[in-house]
């Protein structure tokens, strides 16, 4: 688990997690990337919601991802959104494809911003922001190797 400065927490805006989400970030604290899986058809969705996308079915149960994916797509970062972020750039956001399927929006952490390629394999690194929130960033995969990019 990474801690990032508390002067930096405050200053940027952070998640309010709600009764459908309340799951997923408490598995971040817990250092889990929880997807739901659809117990009626199989889908399994990032976003965490009351129904599956595909079939509409509510028996949605949670289970951790292995945190590993790819770079689907990325977006280097030069000028900042806001104030909060001048400090962080540049900085790489990513659309990351997760093992699982899902594609989920973060950043990249431990690396050289311009090293970011399509089809890099990335995994999750749990970025405790406060007591509350906790938040997924990826880093350049140590462990795996690159996973083959899904059509
Ligand atoms: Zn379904």
């Amino acid at each position: 688990m990474r801690r990032i400065d508390p002067s930096e927490a405050h200053a940027k805006p952070l998640p309010t997690p709600d009764a459908d989400s309340q799951a997923y970030w408490d598995g971040l604290q817990q250092g889990r990337l929880l997807l739901q899986h659809c117990g009626a058809c199989g889908h399994v969705q990032f976003c965490q919601q009351a129904i599956c996308r595909r079939c509409a079915g509510t028996e949605l149960l949670h289970r951790p991802s292995s945190g590993r994916g790819t770079v689907h797509s990325f977006s280097v970062v030069h000028r900042a959104p806001g104030p909060a972020f001048k400090q962080d750039t540049p900085y790489a956001v990513l659309l990351v494809e997760l093992e699982e399927g899902p594609r989920m929006i973060s950043s990249l952490v431990d690396a050289d911003p311009m090293s970011v390629d399509f089809g890099m394999a990335v995994e999750l690194v749990c970025e405790e922001v406060n007591s509350r929130i906790t938040l997924p960033r990826f880093r350049p995969a140590t462990s795996a190797k690159a996973l083959p990019t899904r059509g």
